[in-house]
């Protein structure tokens, strides 16, 4: 065929919808037997999307805006899975999806111009283009820890969630991880489990989600002016339609932060980080703000102990992914959830029995790790992929990915990478991220057909000066003063590496269309495939 997309994620369909539209031969293939992505797999207690759901929908249909009806402010994975299954079938997408498909490798034919797709099962596939919407948190990874098999109770990673109801009554269930995951679950399962124990590593920032079921006249609100909504989103630096405050921190009165703070902090979720303009750039701005969240959950604890351990002091708010949540706090007053910090009293070993740190054995019935993924490379990384001279992607991104636009890397023609790093990716609200992204390739792939474009690959300049772009952004942030899943530094031999790009999706979407404009500076655009054009000139 013409186009493989590899994901039937939010990405993977948004892909499929376009492209068929406009005429292309285009199939997806999907390793679940589901589609949904990261919303077919996160299927623990709790899971919510920390975007608004209105927000966190597709928008290339007003008339499946105006169809479909979200119930709560943030929506729950049923929910999001429902809808992208309502957007499957009213599209009618899942003819041209093949399940239970894992790809194994890709190998670039550099004569034929071609990507030859081999996947698990032993079946294969050939394409001319390869666009691979693999997520960015979809490789999940889970701690190794001496004496992990001999564990006697059930082990559930949170990312890998069984399709069946988990009954915690009557079970003690450690929780590992206090990321958005492990802060979700804690206070749904503390509902009906016998005790729950939260092995903390790191204390994180959380501000409280003020969800609440969508009124009637929200809704009519929202569907009678949803194109403006549209334009703010894109509009805005992360997709989420906040626009950063002028002044800044410092510069205001104490009195009047404490009450924009306040406002924030009850009703924006994400938006808190963006209540003043440089909480994510200057030090003592973000000082100013860490205090802020740290005086706000220690007023939701009620034990002083449990309380010190909640605080977050390793890294300043933002620098690290912090979380929305429901109520995870307040878990901790209930009788039957308890705090172990693992920094304090390193986990030692697993037993038959339980988990044992170097203060005390917690018995256990039931593990769950909510401990992250390998996030932005890892799923692109599991498939062996080659492009010219046998170079693998592996090889080529050894000491972090370089990409042009987080869009592809040299050395890999034809390939197209949605979400990728070097784009917004998790710094945004990825449905807009991504569907910025894909209505760009789709003009893309569309030029390339009209001109008879046999191969278009990133050139070696842009994709160097992309990252030393994307470098510069950063070192205007405070992200890299933490390790964190945005650069790898958490991961065991990861390169550290800042991965997605922070200078906003407004302007990210600019320099996709001065790239298209320019007649997308910085790939080269060839009619004969350029091992071709070598052999001919060989031959004379
Ligand atoms: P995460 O934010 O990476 O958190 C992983 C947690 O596991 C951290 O607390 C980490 O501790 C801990 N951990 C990792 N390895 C460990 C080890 N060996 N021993 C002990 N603890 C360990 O992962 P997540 O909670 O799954 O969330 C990942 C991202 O997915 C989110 O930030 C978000 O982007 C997305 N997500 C979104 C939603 C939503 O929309 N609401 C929900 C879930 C996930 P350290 O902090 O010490 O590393």
């Amino acid at each position: 065929m013409d186009i493989l997309i590899v994901g039937a994620g939010i990405a993977g369909l948004r892909t499929l919808y376009s492209l068929r539209k406009d005429g292309f031969d285009v199939r997806v293939v999907e390793a679940s037997d589901e589609l949904g992505g990261v919303w077919n797999h996160n299927r623990y207690p709790g899971a919510r999307c920390d975007v608004e759901s209105y927000d966190y929908s597709y928008s290339f249909s007003p008339e499946l805006e105006q169809e479909w009806t979200w119930t709560e402010r943030y929506p729950r994975q049923p929910e999001i899975l429902s809808y992208l299954n309502h957007v499957a079938d009213r599209f009618d997408l899942r003819r041209d999806i093949t399940f239970n498909a894992r790809v194994a490798s890709a190998d670039y034919d550099e004569v034929g111009a071609k990507w030859v797709v081999a996947f698990e099962d032993g079946a294969a596939m050939t394409c001319r283009r390869l666009i691979l919407c693999l997520g960015q948190l979809s490789a999940p990874k889970t701690p190794e820890y001496p004496g992990q098999e001999l564990f006697r109770g059930e082990t559930i990673v949170s990312a890998l969630w069984p399709r069946r109801d988990v009954d915690f009554r009557g079970k003690r269930v450690g929780i590992i991880g206090t990321g958005s995951s492990g802060m979700q679950m804690t206070p749904v399962i503390a509902e009906t489990a016998e005790r729950v124990t939260v092995f903390q590593r790191t204390a994180n920032y959380s501000v409280p989600a003020a969800n609440a079921p969508l009124t009637a006249d929200e809704i009519r609100d929202v569907k009678a002016h949803y194109a403006e909504r549209r334009e703010m989103t894109r509009n805005s630096p992360t997709g989420l339609g906040f626009q950063p405050g002028k002044v800044k921190t410092l510069d205001v009165d104490p009195d009047e932060r404490e009450r924009v703070f306040e406002a924030a902090y009850n009703r924006y979720g994400f938006g808190f980080a963006l209540a003043y303009p440089d909480i994510l750039l200057d030090p003592e701005a973000n000082a100013v703000a860490s205090d802020f969240l740290r005086r706000k959950i220690g007023e939701r604890v009620s034990d002083p102990e449990v309380r010190a351990k909640l605080l977050p002091v390793t890294h300043g708010f933002g620098t690290r992914r912090p979380t929305v949540d429901s109520g995870y706090f307040e878990a901790f007053n209930r009788d039957n959830v308890d705090l172990a910090d693992i920094r304090e009293a390193p986990i030692t070993e697993f037993t038959e029995t339980g988990i044992r740190t170097t203060e005390k054995d917690y018995p256990l019935d039931l593990i769950i790790y909510a401990t992250g993924f390998d996030a932005l490379t890892g799923a692109l990384l599991k498939p062996r992929i080659t492009g010219r001279d046998g170079q693998t992607l592996k090889e080529k991104w050894a000491q972090g990915p370089i990409t042009q636009l987080g869009l592809g890397t040299a050395g890999f023609p034809n390939l197209i990478i949605v979400g990728g790093p070097g784009s917004p990716t998790v710094l945004s609200n990825v449905m807009v991220s991504t569907e910025l992204q894909v209505d760009w390739l789709t003009e893309l792939l569309k030029t390339l057909r009209d001109e008879e474009i046999a191969e278009i690959e990133v050139t070696p300049e842009a994709e160097q000066a992309w990252n030393a772009h994307v470098a510069e952004r950063v070192s205007e942030t405070l992200y890299m003063t933490a390790d964190s899943f945005y650069n790898g530094g958490e991961v065991k031999g990861k390169p550290r590496v800042f991965m997605p790009y922070s200078g906003g999706v407004r302007h990210y979407r600019r320099l996709l269309e001065k790239c298209a404009a320019d007649g997308y500076a910085g790939f080269a655009l060839r009619k004969a495939p350029l091992a071709k054009t070598a052999e001919v000139q060989d031959a004379r």
